[in-house]
């Protein structure tokens, strides 16, 4: 399962970062989130719960 994130929609507030840190990072410079590890969430079995913590619903999983 691959994480993406809408960029559009994030509005930067860090909860997928504080849910996922290995696989989520804030870039407090862009003020949006990025995927540090694609291929981390089957290891780190967390990209469920920050999409679902994700306010704007910004991050999709899509199968691989
Ligand atoms: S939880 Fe959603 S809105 Fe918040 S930083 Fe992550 S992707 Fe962006």
């Amino acid at each position: 399962m691959r994480p993406k994130i809408d960029l559009d929609k994030c509005i930067g507030c860090g909860n997928c970062e504080e849910v996922c840190p290995s696989v989520f990072h804030l870039n407090e410079q862009l003020g949006k989130a990025e995927v540090m590890d694609p291929e981390g969430c089957e290891f780190a079995g967390c990209c469920e719960a920050a999409a679902e913590n994700c306010p704007q619903e910004a991050i999709s999983l899509e199968e691989d």
